[in-house]
């Protein structure tokens, strides 16, 4: 990129359009464009392989797996989830009828803090839905036992955490259910897109009914679902792009290790490190800024950057427990999200995405290093 054009936070990653070419005229001999066609079903065979899960279902996006998930799931009354995050996830609460109950994070990995989640926990409450924020894998193995000990299913929003794994194992195993998103801005996108994993074969079944129609046969509705599925051109290009994907992951690590190295001696700037035994995806680079040690606050930085045409994001500012429909829940007080809150104000995303060369590289962190 030139000396003064944008550097933006994310940029998609794109199959070869030569490659791409043979699979639309496959789909358009075929005439076959989209209920579940031929790429549909190879893409779905070839993320479980990939990601290391037993069952996936293809969804339009990563929105509609959240909301879904809560239908398959029969989940009503309360959920407890996180502030911190995109608002898709609670509005999925909302769509469902369902009232959010906010519990804080944990200051070293922005995820729900396992600490907190019991005294949240009411009669009404029938679940847990965090999210691997950043693609930093949560207290999966707390949180399960928080659930079981109050008969609480768990559904992860792992729209961050593409690929990431935990000793080896899927992160996606977690839980109940998880989805995600295929997004044009995550680290594996399908244009628009998502999916949800689930366990067994069953649920699978009931899965893919509610995400057309809930029809079960020509002429058999089991239950009243939406449209989400994804169609074949969406399809094709998902499995080209997933055969670059673990290249680009690569690539975002490098870019990791960059900003570390070059940021980590920066008085009140604060980078998170790989967790020992995760395999990272590197969906998001956020750094913390303390404005008193840095001498500058986050918007200050934040707009300087704009100025020098290095676009940061502040995910997630604001809080999802600050929007219209959230803040007058009893858990949207922020002396019941403490750390959230203050997160939310240091936080900046910087660049991150295959393909950043290094002179863009130095230019971001030129923003920032004084
Ligand atoms: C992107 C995202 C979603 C929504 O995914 P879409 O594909 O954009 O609908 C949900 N949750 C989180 C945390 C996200 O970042």
């Amino acid at each position: 990129m030139g000396k003064n054009e944008t550097i933006t936070v994310t940029s998609p990653l794109l199959p070869s359009l030569d490659e791409f070419i043979p699979y639309l005229q496959q789909i358009w001999d075929s005439k076959w464009i989209t209920n579940n066609g031929q790429f549909h079903k190879q893409l779905e065979a070839a993320l479980a392989e990939y990601l290391g899960v037993e069952f996936v279902s293809l969804f339009t996006n990563g929105t509609l797996p959240l909301i879904t998930a809560l239908q398959a799931l029969g989940i009503k009354g309360e959920v407890i989830t996180t502030p911190y995050s995109f608002v898709a996830t609670t509005h999925a609460l909302w769509w469902n009828g369902i009232k959010p109950v906010f519990v804080d994070i944990d200051p070293n990995t922005c995820n729900l803090n396992p600490d907190k989640i019991e005294a949240a926990i009411t009669e009404k409450t029938t679940a847990i839905m965090p999210v691997h924020c950043y693609g930093v894998p949560c207290d999966t193995e707390r949180i399960q036992t928080i659930a079981d000990k109050h008969g609480l299913k768990i559904i992860y929003d792992a729209a961050h955490a593409f690929g990431v794994r935990v000793n080896g194992e899927s992160i996606l195993n977690a839980g109940d259910m998880a989805t995600l998103s295929f997004h044009a801005t995550k680290v594996f996108n399908t244009v628009e897109g998502g999916a949800l994993v689930c366990h067994d074969a069953e649920t699978k079944k009931q899965i893919d009914f509610l995400k057309n129609f809930g029809f079960a046969g020509e002429t058999s509705v089991v239950a009243p679902g939406i449209n989400s599925k994804m169609d074949e051109i969406r399809a094709a290009y998902g499995l080209l792009n997933l055969q670059q994907v673990d290249k680009a992951i690569e690539a975002r690590k490098k870019v990791a290790e960059y900003y570390r190295a070059a940021l980590r001696p920066v008085k009140g700037v604060r980078v998170f490190d790989d967790m020992p035994g995760v395999r990272h995806n590197y969906s998001y680079f956020p750094i913390l800024i303390n404005a008193e040690e840095y001498g500058m606050t986050r918007d200050e930085l934040y707009f300087k950057m704009r100025e020098q045409n290095v676009l940061g994001r502040r995910y997630f500012y604001p809080l999802i427990s600050t929007f219209d429909t959230y803040k007058n829940l009893e858990s949207s007080t922020p002396a019941n999200l403490p750390v959230a809150t203050r997160i939310a104000d240091e936080v900046i995303c910087l660049p991150m995405y295959y393909g950043l060369t290094e002179e863009d590289l130095e230019r971001v962190v030129g923003c920032i290093v004084k």
